[in-house]
């Protein structure tokens, strides 16, 4: 099997990116790719191409994530993780925690070292720091305060292996402004974030609220699995039941053979992949 993988750092209307910001979050969005289809090259695991892609998107501070992770209304910060292993349907995510550097690689501690599959809070920062996750002081994600735009936005990241093993990850700061304690869809398995073997691996960004109503990436895997639809048209369809609701946003998908869809419903997505053929996709608009 010849490993993909694709990757987002966001989806919406891109207000305020200048033809000169646009490079830098095109830069960054390849140095994701590299990371993470390096290891895939090498004959690496799907679930350690999808952590090591997050990481360096989380460790940006252009995207929200990690490092440049929103405010919320009482300005701090709450991140959300989760990962998911196609192979065996093992998942682990942590929700709304504030000092955790990367948040993907706790989420990641929380699937291979317990018994749970999401972790919220202070006991989500208990267990990470037990298990040797690194911590970074409060002021090293207010880097995101150079941009003044209030931001949104998720990263994340799915890839299939030489093995043909699935598998995706989801990292976000949610929006600034978002009421402390809330949760949105990155860290919820079947919302933002979903992998099977079967089917596909699926990472979303946008509205969180519409996306764990619609239970998007479980949507997506299950229309091919139940109705036999081909990833684009799953994913198109999926995606169709955000906007009925009111959702803007968008998702990177990849299936068991290698093809990959990343639509989105916004003006536009951050958004890379490297396919089958190793053709390789950096965009932002349609
Ligand atoms: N989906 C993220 C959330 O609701 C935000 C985003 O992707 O824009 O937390």
């Amino acid at each position: 099997v010849k490993p993909v993988i694709a990757l987002h750092g966001g989806a919406g209307a891109m207000r305020g990116i200048t033809p000169q910001g646009a490079k830098r979050y095109k830069a960054g969005l390849e140095r994701a790719l590299a990371a993470g289809y390096a290891l895939l090259e090498a004959g690496g695991a799907s679930l350690d191409a999808v952590a090591a892609a997050v990481v360096e998107l989380e460790d940006d501070p252009l995207f929200n994530a990690g490092r440049g992770a929103a405010y919320t209304a009482d300005a701090r910060h709450e991140l959300d993780a989760a990962i998911m292993d196609g192979a065996t349907l093992r998942a682990g995510g942590v929700a709304a925690v504030s000092r955790i550097r990367n948040p993907v690689l706790a989420a990641r501690a929380v699937m291979e070292h317990s018994p749970h599959v999401l972790l919220a809070g202070r006991g989500a920062e208990v267990f990470a720091r037990k298990h040797g996750i690194v911590f970074a002081p409060s002021s090293y994600f207010h880097a995101a305060k150079r941009f003044a735009a209030p931001r949104k936005g998720t990263v994340g990241a799915v890839a299939l292996d030489a093995q043909g093993n699935l598998a995706a990850a989801t990292s976000t700061g949610g929006h600034t402004g978002k009421l402390p304690g809330r949760v949105g869809d990155s860290p919820i398995v079947g919302a933002g974030t979903y992998a099977d073997n079967a089917t596909c691996a699926v990472s979303g960004t946008g509205l969180g609220e519409a996306f764990i109503r619609v239970a998007l990436a479980h949507e997506v895997s299950a229309r091919m699995r139940l109705a036999g639809e081909p990833l684009a048209r799953a994913a198109a369809a999926a995606l169709a039941q955000v906007s009925r609701i009111g959702g803007d946003g968008g998702l990177v998908a990849v299936d068991r053979r290698g093809n990959i869809a990343m639509p989105f419903n916004s003006r536009g997505m951050f958004r890379a992949c490297i396919g089958r053929g190793g053709a390789r996709v950096v965009a932002i608009y349609r």
